[in-house]
């Protein structure tokens, strides 16, 4: 019990960083890749589509287990240099041979991690696994949404090396959990991917094109406002709290909302290709058949419903985006009034916990030549320690997330 509040109180101090989207963005994620996938798997996915929802954030909350975890869901590519996408060969046996394993586990390694998941998920396929490919599917929701982030591809992923500490949150968390509403979350359908390696590559370059833009542009806001006045300040427990203000983010959003809110439509529509590659690669397997209970009439009038409101941009107006439905409760469960009263935190009031997707941004941001603030010129003592500082601060963080942090 004493560990428990005192891991309570740890995450309490540091809960502005988060390791991927917030919870909130992966379970949008994967919520709407159910929509984009096609009619021969879609009435499976969607019976089983709150469980998908609940485990797309497991990924996030194994870090606190698995020392090994937390480089699954990025890729520090300025690591490599100026022209990483040049430098860096596609394949892993390539990769590893010019690298070594080490050096790429260490910056990283969510492209070759997304390809494993997908070769798991085929196999669990071909098995007519269906727990499996629930657990699976929800897994490679995650590892592709968080390709989907711009900071998921540099060692300055918080800002921290160019004094914008704080960015990471701001971008995947506070910016989509602040204007969902008005964002077009009705994403392309899936397509069968004949170069998945190379298409989750493609991604992984998007995101690291809108760097330059996802730093320049907080700093030319950041010209508008006071320290007052674009942070706010808490102080708990005898630790001073900084965080981006909601009027900064507001502004900061109207120059980069347009790119968070194209990587939020675009990522769900690359989780369903990469469920339908497998499924296909698996010689499609009859999926009707593993369902058991055949689909009611209930349950495709709700989903023709869900489908209708997707397709009209309708989700949050009409209440069926999932995450927004939890957010609710768990906020509610997450109000602390003093340290007697703390009670150990509920990883997730509704679900096996796990981690939130990531989105991407729009692709205006110009390539590698406008990523000055993500080429950190931090020397490899430096980048040690800011990954052993990341490590420790997504453990803890990953206790904290129960939704869009
Ligand atoms: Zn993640």
């Amino acid at each position: 019990m004493k560990k428990l509040l005192i891991t309570f109180c740890l995450v309490l101090l540091c809960p502005l960083f988060s390791p991927g989207w917030g919870f909130f963005g992966h379970k949008t994620i994967n919520q709407i890749a159910v929509y984009a996938l096609p009619r021969p798997m879609q009435e499976f996915y969607y019976r089983h589509m709150n469980q998908i929802v609940q485990l797309s954030t497991a990924p996030d909350m194994r870090r606190n287990e698995d020392p090994n975890e937390a480089p699954k869901h990025y890729i520090d590519m300025d690591h490599y240099g100026d022209n990483p996408f040049g430098m860096m060969p596609k394949e892993w046996e390539k990769a590893t041979a010019k690298y070594t394993a080490d050096t790429l586990r260490k910056y990283g390694t969510v492209p070759w991690v997304v390809m494993d998941v997908k070769e798991n998920l085929t196999e669990a396929f071909r098995q007519r696994d269906t727990a499996a490919i629930i657990r699976l599917s929800a897994d490679l929701g995650h590892y592709v949404a968080d390709a989907y982030v711009p900071l998921h591809t540099t060692i300055n992923y918080d800002g921290q090396l160019t004094n914008q500490e704080g960015m990471h949150s701001l971008w995947e968390s506070k910016l989509p959990e602040r204007h969902l509403a008005e964002y077009k979350l009705d994403s392309e359908s899936a397509d069968y991917l004949k170069d998945p390696l190379r298409s989750i590559w493609d991604v992984v370059q998007n995101s690291y094109g809108f760097l330059g833009a996802t730093f320049d542009l907080e700093e030319a806001v950041s010209r508008k406002f006071t320290p007052e006045t674009k942070y706010t300040f808490s102080h708990k427990y005898g630790k001073t709290r900084r965080a981006y203000s909601d009027a900064f983010a507001d502004a900061y959003h109207k120059e980069v909302g347009g790119m968070v809110a194209i990587r939020i439509k675009q990522a769900p529509t690359m989780v369903a290709s990469m469920w339908l590659t497998a499924w296909q690669d698996a010689g499609k397997p009859d999926l009707d058949q593993m369902m058991g209970k055949k689909f009611t009439k209930g349950e495709r009038e709700k989903l023709a419903t869900e489908l209708k409101a997707w397709k009209k941009n309708e989700l949050v107006d009409k209440e069926l985006v999932i995450a927004m439905q939890k957010e609710k409760a768990v906020e509610k469960a997450d109000v602390i009034k003093s340290a007697e009263d703390m009670q150990p935190m509920p990883a997730d009031a509704s679900a096996p916990a796990a981690p939130a997707p990531a989105l991407t941004p729009a692709p205006q941001a110009a390539p590698a030549t406008t990523v000055e603030k993500s080429k950190v010129k931090a020397k490899d003592e430096d980048g040690k320690k800011i990954k052993e500082k990341r490590k420790k601060k997504g453990d803890k963080a990953d206790k904290a997330d129960d939704g869009w942090n």
